[in-house]
């Protein structure tokens, strides 16, 4: 079962790259293929990354159902893809009839709004797990019902907890969330529905990492605890297995530069860079493995004007991974009188390679 996942041009490469990194590390019988008009971020290399976004034709944007499951439609006709196949639209736009997601049963198109969901979550949230969920829930139901009729037929007016509820008070959608789950009478309609084991098992263990994540990362922020980091140079990734396992994508020179901070728990004055630079020169051969002049120069060129730009980004990825709150442990901050430094024990910090 290929499942196509694409994006408009209101929803942000950043999130897309979450929600699809996420579901294609689920394994089962859905199989997630990414979307043939982005090229994804395979092996990035320095200052590639904002070329990469597309510009929003204007930031209020609304469509019917039907203009939303067109883009699905003309994604199906530009690239020859199979009728049996599945297309799910992240998009940044509003809908005329304010819901967060729908398909079309007719034609296998589906769409979630990637948008406003801090609205009932607040802004702490990582909208990528809800937008997995969502994702999953319909093609869940798709396996159950054949048309819309059947689906409107079976929703529950009341919430209870379940994917089927209907949530017409938008409200009702973080109980369905936070609980990610199916009620009694759904599980029946599924268990007389023959819906494949490992279609099930797929569904359940994302689930499962979704509630996992949305618990641990509420208790976190209220027990102001931090979670361990696992840095990966090679990958150039951070990783945080205790927030659901989001991974955070760095560029080379970021990866170095975030390396150096963190080797340095007191910190470092930005006007001293340079004494550093062997340092960070190391860092960065060991994660991009060339030995030219062009990249020496490129380290050496860190004034601290460029390590302000680098500090921001680096520090906009984790916050829009983490959320403020659960970010600023990680972050590189400069407190009142000090230098810039990160506040994490580094008892938390582990080296993966
Ligand atoms: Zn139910």
């Amino acid at each position: 079962m290929n499942v196509h996942i694409i994006r408009d041009e209101h929803c942000p490469l950043a999130v897309y790259q979450n929600v699809f990194d996420k579901l294609s590390k689920s394994a089962g019988l859905i199989r997630f293929v990414k979307s043939k008009d982005d090229a994804l971020i395979q092996d990035d290399t320095d200052d590639m990354f904002d070329e990469k976004e597309r510009k929003p034709i204007n930031k209020y944007h609304f469509l019917s159902f039907s203009q939303l499951y067109d883009i699905c439609e003309n994604y199906r006709k530009k690239h020859n893809i199979d009728t049996n196949d599945h297309v799910f639209l992240l998009s940044g736009a509003n809908n005329y009839q304010n819901w967060f997601s729908n398909m079309d049963h007719e034609r296998n198109n589906y769409f979630v709004q990637v948008t406003e969901w801090e609205l009932f979550f607040g802004a702490e949230l990582e909208v990528s797990f809800i937008l997995c969920y969502q994702v999953m829930a319909w093609l869940l139901k798709r396996k159950l019902f054949s048309s819309e009729t059947e689906v409107m037929d079976a929703v529950h007016k009341k919430a209870k907890g379940c994917m089927m509820d209907f949530c017409e008070n938008k409200r009702d959608i973080t109980l369905k969330i936070r609980t990610a789950d199916l009620c009694p009478d759904c599980l029946n309609t599924i268990k007389s529905k023959d819906v494949p084991l490992n279609f099930l098992n797929q569904v359940f263990s994302l689930w499962e990492e979704i509630r996992k994540n949305i618990a641990f990362r509420e208790r976190a922020e209220f027990l102001n605890r931090m979670g361990r980091m696992i840095i990966n140079p090679p990958r150039k990734t951070l990783l945080f297995p205790d927030y659901g396992d989001i991974v955070v994508k760095l560029q080379p020179k970021e990866m170095a530069f975030y390396q150096l901070f963190i080797s340095e728990p007191y910190g470092i004055n930005l006007h001293n860079l340079i004494d550093h630079a062997m340092t960070l020169k190391d860092y960065y051969f060991k994660i991009t493995g060339n030995d030219d002049i062009a990249a020496i120069e490129n380290i050496y060129a860190i004034n601290d004007n460029v390590a302000s730009q680098l500090i921001s980004k680096i520090n906009k990825k984790l916050v829009d991974n983490l959320g403020k709150t659960l970010a600023s442990y990680y972050t590189i901050e400069r407190p009142l009188n000090e230098p810039h430094k990160i506040r994490i024990n580094r008892e938390y910090v582990s080296l993966s390679s």
